[in-house]
C-alpha cells in the first residue's frame, strides 16, 4: 500500500528523496499549479506506470504570472485536489510556499530559451522565465530522473527541453496527449471560471485549430490565409479577443520547413478574462 505523504518544507522532501536515491529508485516528477482535473490525472497515472516513486507538486507559482489580477484569480482548491491525489496513490505530495522554492530569499531569475519569444511568450511577457526558474529549484529538491509534461502546453514542453540542454541536467522528459472532454475542450484548471455559456463556446477552440490544421497539411502554401480565417471563425463563434492561431514547425517553433509530419496549430483566445489555450497536430 502507497502511504501518501505530504511535504511542505524542502528539507523534508530532499531528505526523503535522498532515502528513495539510495535505494536506486526511479523519482517520477509532476508539476503543477493545482486545482486539478482529468488532464492533471492522467499525467499523474502515466507518472505511476513509468517510475517508482511519484511526486508531485501544487504550487500556484507567483513568478509565472505576468498579472497580479491573473495571479489572484487563478482557481485554487486544496481540499479537493488532495482527495484526488489520495485516490492515485501517489507517494508525495509536495505543497511548499515561495519560501522553501527559494529557500534564500534572493529569487535569480532565469532566462528562458528562445523559444519563449513567440505565442505564450509574447502575450505574457516573463511567463517562461517564471516557469524555468521555478523548475530549475524544483529540481533540486526532487532530483527527479523523469519529469512530466502534458502537450496541452506544447511551447512550455520545448523550452523544459531546452532548460535541461542547456544545464546538462540527467532528466528524462516524457510527455503526454491533451486529455479532452467529449466536446474537445482540453482539461484546464482556467475552465472552472467558465460559466455554461462559455464553456459551449470554448469548444470550439479545438474544433477550430483541428479544422485549420487539416486545411493547413493539404495545402501548406495558404497557412497565413488559414491563421486569418481561424482567427475569425473564433471571433464568429463568441471569443471575445484573440491571442494568437498561429502555424508552426513543431520541433522548433519556426515558420521555416513547416511539413505535413510537423505541422502544429497552436491558440491562445480569450472569454471575457479567461484565457484559454490549445494545439493541435494531426
Ligand atoms: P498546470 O497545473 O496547468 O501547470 O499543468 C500541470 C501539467 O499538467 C502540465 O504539464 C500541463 O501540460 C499538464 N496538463 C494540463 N492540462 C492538461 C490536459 N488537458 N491534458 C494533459 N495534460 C495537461
Amino acid at each position: 500500500m502507497t502511504k501518501l505523504k505530504i511535504i511542505k518544507d524542502s528539507k523534508t522532501l530532499l531528505r526523503t528523496i535522498q532515502i528513495y536515491k539510495l535505494k536506486k529508485k526511479k523519482i517520477g516528477f509532476v508539476p503543477t499549479l493545482g486545482s486539478l482535473h482529468k488532464g492533471h490525472l492522467e499525467l499523474i497515472r502515466l507518472a505511476k506506470k513509468k517510475s517508482d516513486i511519484v511526486v508531485v507538486s501544487i504550487f500556484l507559482n507567483p513568478l509565472q504570472f505576468n498579472s497580479k489580477i491573473d495571479f489572484k484569480k487563478y482557481p485554487i482548491n486544496p481540499t479537493a485536489d488532495k482527495k484526488k491525489i489520495y485516490k492515485e496513490k501517489v507517494n508525495i505530495l509536495y505543497t511548499p510556499t515561495i519560501k522553501e522554492v527559494f529557500p534564500d530569499n534572493n529569487i535569480q531569475k532565469l532566462k528562458a530559451s528562445k523559444k519563449a519569444k513567440k505565442l505564450c511568450g509574447r502575450f505574457r511577457k516573463g511567463h517562461f522565465d517564471g516557469v524555468v526558474t521555478v523548475l530549475q529549484s524544483f529540481f533540486k529538491q526532487v532530483l527527479p530522473t523523469i519529469v512530466f509534461f502534458g502537450e496541452k502546453d506544447f511551447q512550455q514542453i520545448l523550452i523544459v527541453k531546452d532548460l535541461i540542454l542547456k544545464y546538462k541536467l540527467k532528466i528524462k522528459i516524457i510527455t503526454a496527449p491533451t486529455i479532452r472532454d467529449r466536446n474537445g475542450l482540453a482539461y484546464s484548471s482556467r475552465n472552472y471560471l467558465l460559466d455554461k455559456k462559455q464553456k459551449k463556446i470554448a469548444s470550439f477552440l479545438f474544433k477550430t485549430i483541428k479544422e485549420i490544421s487539416f486545411l493547413a497539411k493539404k495545402n501548406l502554401k495558404s497557412l497565413n490565409n488559414l491563421e486569418v480565417t481561424g482567427k475569425k471563425k473564433l471571433i464568429n463563434k463568441g471569443f471575445t479577443k484573440i491571442d494568437y492561431l498561429e502555424i508552426y514547425n513543431e520541433n522548433n517553433l519556426s515558420k521555416n520547413n513547416i511539413k505535413e509530419n510537423n505541422l502544429r496549430v497552436f491558440a491562445a483566445a480569450n472569454l471575457g478574462n479567461t484565457r484559454l489555450i490549445d494545439n493541435f497536430k494531426n
